[in-house]
């Protein structure tokens, strides 16, 4: 692997020159703005955890394109145990982060990718596999991150792609050339796109056979002719902007994947990196692939998150004397079980895994919606008991700049005490980690990363076999099923 530690990737990202703006002004260094170094320090513990005897076996995988030692974060699953190990490998990373670590993104795009071109191969007579695996070995043997960048601004949403007033609201080719297309449009709330080296550009939803400008699957390196990112604003983005104060709550990570708008204006992708190309009937599938990988994640990454806000509320229940109390013990004991059931859901889809023809492992899709459906709730709720226990002061707190004053800074300390033998200092430390960890930003990833609750339930619904379970009451009420009339012909 070409980049192998963290400071290898950060590095990397410095030779690279994407246009990035925030707050109205050109970002020039990704990896030391404040505003934008914190997810940079998260998406370098994916390279990280490689280089550690404890976790190489989750964190790496031998590649069955090159039979190489790749990082995780590009492989395609080739087995169930593969399933299990990445679901491993990501509540690790939430734990070590307490955050979004971005690189999944990128990750759940080339497994859901690479199954669906090799159908299309195999329907269509195209060679978009020998395509994929091209660019895919370059990505595994250079060990580059890649964003997956799926969903599209969509514009007035009761029209679908080829009927809005501006066809740009939806990703399309506007120009086809002997050697490659040009594309133009939009994809948003894109996680890590602003310190990915390559993006992969899919469609948004399952598309019909008018729409074939729209059904395109391709690669751009990040900083390609007319792409344009601008990264989104988080709550309390402002506490970081001198310098990183302990008021950000968690300031060597982000308190979410870091999300940005791509606009692509006029982006020519080469031939050898276009993978799908006007093949419409195929974008359902890719979609719905890809859905599913990134949901199962979410029982996986977010039960990390839970497992250092449970350590942080239980923490501090020590430090304000309430920690033996029942009803506390009680409340932490149903944190523990809300994430322990949520990631048993993760680990049940993976087993539950199957092949696709490509080779290429899938999830039990039925499960990983389930999964994050529950995500939607159970992280909600978690959040919702630590706030509980943690108590209003997360939510009043005098600022650092208090805490460290020579003139109010003796009332904070002495009135933010808890327990004498601890600190003040570590009250309000990991009352401002509760705060960011339980506040707006990052619990709106938890709702709608790897799609809103509803895209859930209409596949929970459309997978739920009601025909069957109607048959298992029927036989139990000793209802025959009746044959259906069939119609005379004339
Ligand atoms: Fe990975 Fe979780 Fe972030 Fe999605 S939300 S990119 S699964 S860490
Ligand atoms: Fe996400």
């Amino acid at each position: 692997m070409k980049i192998n530690t963290g400071a290898e990737y950060i590095e990397s990202l410095r030779k690279l020159n994407p246009k990035i703006y925030y707050k109205g002004k050109r970002i020039e260094d990704v990896t030391k703005h404040p505003a934008t170094s914190p997810h940079v320090r998260a998406a370098a513990m994916t390279y990280a955890l490689s280089n550690q005897k404890k976790y190489r076996d989750l964190a790496t995988a031998i590649s069955h394109l090159t039979r190489r030692r790749i990082s995780r974060f590009t492989h395609v699953h080739q087995n169930v145990e593969d399933l299990i190990k990445k679901i491993k490998l990501l509540r690790i990373l939430g734990q070590k982060t307490g955050t979004c670590f971005q690189r999944c993104v990128g990750f759940d795009g080339i497994n859901a990718v690479y199954s669906v071109v090799f159908e299309i191969d195999q329907k269509h007579g195209t060679d978009y596999f020998e395509r994929f695996k091209k660019w895919l070995r370059y990505i595994q043997d250079e060990n580059l991150m890649v964003v997956g960048a799926m969903t599209d601004p969509k514009g007035d949403r009761s029209k679908g792609p080829t009927d809005q007033d501006d066809p740009d609201q939806y990703l399309h080719v506007v120009d086809r050339r002997d050697d490659g297309i040009v594309i133009r449009g939009a994809k948003l709330h894109m996680t890590g796109a602003i310190n990915s080296h390559e993006i992969l550009v899919m469609p948004t939803t399952a598309l019909d056979e008018n729409a074939k400008d729209y059904a395109i699957v391709g690669a751009i390196p990040i900083d390609a002719p007319g792409v344009t990112l601008i990264f989104g604003r988080q709550a309390s983005d402002d506490r970081r902007d001198k310098r990183e104060y302990i008021d950000v709550g968690k300031s060597k990570f982000g308190v979410v994947g870091g999300e940005a708008v791509i606009a692509f204006d006029d982006v020519f992708i080469p031939k050898d990196r276009v993978f799908i190309d006007g093949e419409t009937s195929f974008t359902g599938i890719l979609v719905y692939r890809f859905a599913a990988h990134h949901r199962a994640n979410y029982g996986a990454c977010k039960t990390g998150l839970m497992d250092v806000l449970t350590g942080a509320v239980s923490y501090l229940a020590q430090i304000q004397g309430t920690a033996k109390r029942s009803h506390i013990k009680d409340k932490v004991t149903e944190m523990i079980h809300l994430c322990e059931t949520l990631y048993s859901s993760s680990i049940a889809c993976s087993v539950e895994g199957c092949q696709t023809p490509s080779g290429a492992y899938m999830v039990d899709t039925m499960l990983a919606n389930v999964c994050k459906q529950n995500v939607t709730r159970f992280h909600f709720e978690v959040a919702r008991l630590a706030t509980d226990i943690a108590g209003g002061f997360i939510a009043t707190m005098p600022s650092e700049y208090d805490l460290k004053s020579e003139e109010v800074g003796h009332i904070v300390r002495k009135y933010f005490s808890g327990v004498s033998e601890i600190p003040v200092e570590d009250r309000i430390k990991i009352g401002r980690l509760i705060e960011a960890m339980t506040g707006g930003t990052a619990m709106v990833e938890s709702m709608h990363g790897a799609g809103s609750p509803q895209a859930q339930r209409i596949m929970i619904f459309r997978e739920g076999k009601l025909d069957e379970k109607i048959k298992l009451a029927k036989a139990l009420a000793n209802i025959p099923n009746k044959k259906k009339k069939e119609k005379k012909s004339d």
